[in-house]
């Protein structure tokens, strides 16, 4: 029966049970219809929660090995091919999600990744945060979002979607865990890293491409771009302090928060096009609120430990706009995440053990071109972006400046008031 594989199996058990070992044989020799001692060994490959019931279950998917053992789990690492002489070069603007993942495809396609990123090292970038906490000031070239590793290295690193255009998940995990997160989100149904873990991927990575023969600069915010001499082929970079880099592919990896990026773009005479997106409030609340509802429990009860803190996730249709709960972080903190000193943006994360004590999500509402006709006069296609400054403005000043966060009730909140007490 196991043909030296292991035989896939799903079983549900009650949150109880689900971690003794005794009761995951028992229900895997029921379903397979044998006895519990021909299971040699087990091994987990999936594990959901659900909670919709009181009695709370977990769906486990189980590798059973019957009548002998499982083949051994192959150990995950890297190796990328070393980048030969003469390699074509594609430079990469940007390090983070999106870069550090094309500098690995670049090296198994053979080409020499060239990576250009603003801001500093993510050991250096730490140093940059406490100034934004303590004394309210932002580095325009690192902070929460700029720096090696982007807005993904202090972010919660949750790494689930909701979008159904998937693209190779199983892979990216295997990266991840090859580079040093946890074996566990390979088989999380929501997988999360965490923001203490995920400095210290971003440096394996690092590695990985240096030691195949990528080349990292940091401090190296694009200013302009190269193009061939018919104008027609963007050949290159030029960073603010001067230096130029020429290459055979220019990838930009700047991601949503780099609006001086849009700005160049416009000017090169690129074309742009502007998309819908989404804003909103980030609401919080005490995680033992959130555990409560969630698993059914009397306000004064703990939440039991075989369950992770609570999440929670909402989409609804309110006159004709989606509007949705955004990057819940159950156990997390409400960072400022902004990029300029004259706004307030915020954002969440968590650490590993999601043991704050309070649990926060954006709630958000689409955006559509047309909302912000009323930017389009001066800003022209750039709209949105305008649009979303002069929310992060008016949100700095609510704040009283210094990176303060304006905050109020919920319920004061839907009923257009100011809460006169948090
Ligand atoms: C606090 C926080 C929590 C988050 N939590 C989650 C989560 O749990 N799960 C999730 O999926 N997503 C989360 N996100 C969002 C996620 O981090 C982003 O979607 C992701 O980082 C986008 O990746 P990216 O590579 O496209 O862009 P970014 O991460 O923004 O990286 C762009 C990089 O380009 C660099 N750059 C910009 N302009 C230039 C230039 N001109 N020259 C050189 N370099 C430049 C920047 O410094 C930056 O390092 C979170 C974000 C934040 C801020």
């Amino acid at each position: 029966m196991n043909g030296g594989e292991g035989v896939t199996v799903d079983v549900i058990l009650p949150m109880e049970k689900a971690g003794d070992d005794r009761a995951r044989r028992a229900a895997v020799a029921e379903k397979l219809g044998i006895s519990p001692s021909r299971i040699r060994e087990l091994r987990l490959v999936k594990e959901s929660i659900d909670s919709r019931q009181k009695n709370i279950l977990f769906q486990l998917r189980l590798l059973a090995g019957v009548d002998g053992p499982l083949p051994p789990e192959e150990p995950l690492s890297r190796d990328y091919p070393p980048v030969r002489p003469g390699a074509p070069v594609a430079l990469i603007v940007g390090f983070g999600p999106a870069g550090m993942f094309a500098a690995l495809r670049c090296l198994e396609l053979g080409m020499k990744p060239v990576v250009l990123e603003r801001g500093k090292d993510v050991s250096s970038r730490r140093f940059d945060l406490a100034p934004i906490l303590r004394q309210g000031t932002v580095m325009e070239d690192s902070n929460y979002c700029f720096g090696e590793g982007g807005a993904g290295t202090f972010s919660d690193g949750k790494l689930f979607t909701r979008a159904t255009k998937r693209g190779p998940v199983r892979e990216v995990y295997e990266i991840f865990v090859a580079h040093g997160a946890p074996r566990e989100i390979l088989t999380d149904a929501h997988p999360h890293i965490g923001s203490n873990l995920l400095p210290s991927v971003v440096k394996a990575i690092r590695e990985s491409i240096l030691s195949a023969g990528g080349e990292i600069h940091f401090n190296a915010r694009v200013e302009h771009l190269l193009r061939s001499a018919d104008g027609r082929r963007i050949r290159g970079a030029v960073c603010a302090d001067g230096r130029e880099f020429a290459a055979d592919a220019v990838l930009l990896a700047t991601g949503h928060s780099a609006r001086d990026v849009y700005r160049m773009m416009l000017a090169e005479g690129l074309a742009l096009e502007q998309k819908p997106f989404a804003v909103g409030v980030r609401i919080e609340h005490p995680q033992a609120f959130v555990d409560a509802r969630q698993y059914h429990l009397r306000p004064d009860r703990k939440r039991p430990e075989q369950l992770p803190a609570a999440r929670y996730s909402v989409t609804t249709t309110i006159r004709d706009r989606g509007v949705h709960s955004f990057c819940m972080c159950p156990g997390g903190f409400i960072v400022p995440a902004a990029t300029e000193n004259d706004e307030v943006v915020v954002n969440g994360m968590s650490l590993a053990r999601r043991d704050s004590p309070f649990a926060n999500a954006g709630f958000v509402v689409s955006v559509h071109p047309e909302d912000t006709e009323s930017f389009r006069r001066e800003h022209g296609v750039l709209a949105g972006v305008a649009y979303q400054k002069a929310l992060e403005t008016a949100s700095s000043r609510a704040g009283g400046g210094m990176q303060k966060a304006p905050a109020q009730k919920v319920e004061d909140f839907l009923n257009g008031r100011v809460s006169s007490s948090l």
